[in-house]
């Protein structure tokens, strides 16, 4: 069997590392210069730099067996995310954990949290109209067997949460903790991916000690002979309901197999021949957009353990969060330095996308010092990632159609099999599977 896959992300990698381990004949066209796609590390001057995805959470099965195979396995770290509000000037953190130790280990901070951080007493009150949910559904909410949880695809999490709590609680915290995680607001996405989030995150995060990317860069390493950079597909070629190959550098490379493991919305563009059944579900997958800016700073600026900031949607800023991601290992910064990341989301990060870089330093260091006056003018030096293609949100009903899918229509076209992160709750653990999915149909 001759197999082509589109893209060299992480669903694309994981599609040809199971494709060669079968010793399936199979190449990768990838229109980057490297691998990862939005699983990406950058490092400079001492500090490492995740552009994309931020860390895994403990149910990422898939990926920590690529880590395993890939001897990354013992590089995985995990850190305490003490995040938290400013309220007149007062730093009140919390860590939010599951972890009866943790729990135990910071009450004090959190019923600090709890009494200083200004948070009407109405949103905590409201935040209890939510637990029941929460508790008694946490294990359907899993990121990849979601359909137990299809029930909670048809409303907004914003609308949701309005339901069971209320406003209050809604501003204060789901809508930082949506745009930190997606980069969207709560009304823009499901709340089964909303909650399958949350309930993901209170059990803790990880990261690999040198980059999250390195998992991306073992991968390339190991089938360089089979990427091609620089090569974007223009088309795939579908004939009577059966993949004849793909159109690249304006030639036919046929193929009995192609696993497009990009998004949705690029393969629309280079499929127009697909049917329907598959077209319908495709177009209703929705990204949110960042412009990724990272300050290197000479010394921290947030007090000692803490990982991130969070602002609450009444605060109108154009960031949800800023994070010191110096927390995440000693090796992401120098010694004694800092790194904050700001994560730009929604209208505010469509609109920075387009402006010079100049511009987007200036706002974002303005933004800093609205909350931080002593974020120096001039940051030792800072990158910006724009992606306008960030998180894939999962919009209610997205998720229903794409198990619609995945029951009913994934052979639709023959030889044709779907990979990326929307075909689970989009996430990189679900890019990863779905890559590993498509190539084991294709050899089956
Ligand atoms: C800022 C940010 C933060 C995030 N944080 C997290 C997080 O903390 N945890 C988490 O789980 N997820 C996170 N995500 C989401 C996660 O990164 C993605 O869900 C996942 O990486 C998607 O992988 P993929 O392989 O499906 O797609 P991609 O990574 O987008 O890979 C697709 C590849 O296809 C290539 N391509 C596109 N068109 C063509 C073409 N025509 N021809 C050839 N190649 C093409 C692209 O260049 C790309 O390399 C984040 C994303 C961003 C941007």
């Amino acid at each position: 069997m001759k197999a082509v896959v589109i893209g060299a992300g992480l669903a694309g990698l994981a599609a040809l590392h199971a494709l060669t381990s079968s010793g399936a004949e199979a190449v990768c066209f990838e229109k980057a210069g490297v691998p990862g796609g939005r699983v990406i590390t950058a490092r400079r001057e001492g500090f490492i730099f995740d552009l994309g995805a931020q860390f895994f959470f403990h149910s990422y099965n898939t990926c920590f067996q690529l880590a395993k195979e890939f001897g990354l396995y013992d590089d995985l770290t995990t850190w305490e995310c003490r995040s938290g509000l400013l309220n007149k000037g007062r730093f009140l953190p919390i860590v939010p954990s599951t972890n009866p130790r943790d729990i135990a280990t910071n009450l004090g901070e959190t019923l600090r949290f709890v009494a200083k951080a200004g948070i009407p007493f109405q949103a905590m009150r409201q935040f209890l109209g939510l637990l029941p949910t929460l508790v008694k559904r946490h294990k359907d909410l899993d990121l990849i067997d979601f359909e137990r949880a299809l029930d909670l695809d048809n409303e907004s999490l914003a609308d949701f949460v309005l339901r069971r709590g209320g406003q209050a609680i809604l501003d204060y915290y789901i809508h930082s903790l949506a745009a930190g995680l997606t980069l969207a607001k709560a009304d823009d996405l499901s709340a089964m991916y909303g909650l399958g989030l949350l309930c993901s995150m209170i059990k803790g995060v990880l990261t690999f000690r040198h980059g999250l990317g390195c998992i991306s860069e073992r991968l390339g390493d190991r089938y360089a002979g089979c990427i091609h950079y620089h090569t974007p597909v223009q088309r795939i070629v579908i004939e009577q309901g059966k993949v004849k190959g793909v159109e690249v550098n304006g030639g036919l490379v046929e193929a009995d197999a192609v696993i497009p493991a990009v998004t949705a919305t690029s393969l629309l563009e280079m499929a127009p021949g697909l049917p329907e059944s598959l077209k319908r579900p495709l177009q209703q997958v929705t990204y949110s957009a960042c412009c990724h800016v990272i300050f290197a700073l000479p010394a921290p600026l947030f007090p000692k353990d803490w990982y991130a900031l969070l602002l609450h949607g009444r605060t109108g800023a154009c960031v949800s969060a800023f994070c010191d991601n110096s927390m995440k290992s000693p090796y992401y910064s120098p010694q004694g330095c800092a790194q904050i990341g700001c994560w730009t989301y929604d209208r505010h990060a469509r609109e920075l996308n387009d402006r010079p870089d100049a511009e987007v330093r200036r706002v974002l260091v303005k933004e800093i010092q609205r909350y931080m006056p002593h974020m120096p003018d001039t940051p030792l030096f800072t990158e910006i990632y724009r992606w306008r293609e960030a998180v894939c949100i999962a919009p209610p009903g997205m998720l229903g159609g794409i198990a619609h899918l995945k029951r009913n229509n994934y052979r639709d076209v023959k030889g044709l099999y779907l990979a990326g992160e929307y075909l689970h709750m989009p996430s990189v653990e679900s890019a990863a599977k779905s890559g590993i999915d498509a190539a084991r149909a294709a050899l089956r």
